[in-house]
């Protein structure tokens, strides 16, 4: 095991589980959105319940979307700590898989997407705009290189934290 402690709030999920949470970001949130939506920054629309890429509808209500205000308030639901010698000798090809996966989502989720990546002594800090983004990263290292994979989720906070050491 890691030596991650478990922040207040968070508990650790077993990597088989499927995550059981609200369907719709409610982050900053003014209440229930019309349909459709369009967001002024991203041009995401939100229609029949989900945020996606689509034309935008002459009609449309402006609001910007979950990801974007997270993204300009730096604050992320989703957040995945790398670290370890096979980490700093791998550092580029393992962040082209995870650059890789974030398009791959994003091109059919628009809510998902990397905030910031960091990189500070060796480590390396993803964060994300989704918790599932952040644990589908942490869940493509681990099965593309093993290593040990750690997940905590705060259903309170709607934040995911994944720890991946190799
Ligand atoms: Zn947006």
């Amino acid at each position: 095991m890691l030596s991650n402690k478990v922040p207040h709030g968070f508990h650790p999920i077993s990597h088989d589980r499927p995550l059981i949470e609200q369907h719709i970001d409610a982050y900053r949130s003014k209440g229930k959105l019309a349909d459709p939506t369009v967001c002024p920054q991203c041009s995401a629309v939100f229609h029949k319940g989900r945020w996606q890429w689509a034309e935008t509808p002459a009609d449309a209500n402006h609001e910007t979307c979950p990801a974007c205000l997270r993204q300009q308030d730096n604050f992320p639901a989703g957040f995945v700590s790398l670290e370890g010698q096979f980490l700093i000798d791998h550092s580029d090809e393992i962040m082209r898989l995870v650059t890789n996966h974030e398009k791959h989502e994003k091109a059919e989720h628009p809510l998902k997407r990397i905030i910031n990546i960091d990189r500070h002594e060796g480590a390396i800090t993803i964060t994300t705009t989704d918790i599932h983004l952040a644990r589908g990263i942490g869940e493509a290292i681990h099965h593309a290189y093993q290593g040990h994979l750690e997940l905590q989720y705060s259903p309170g906070e709607n934040q995911l934290r994944a720890y991946w050491k190799r």
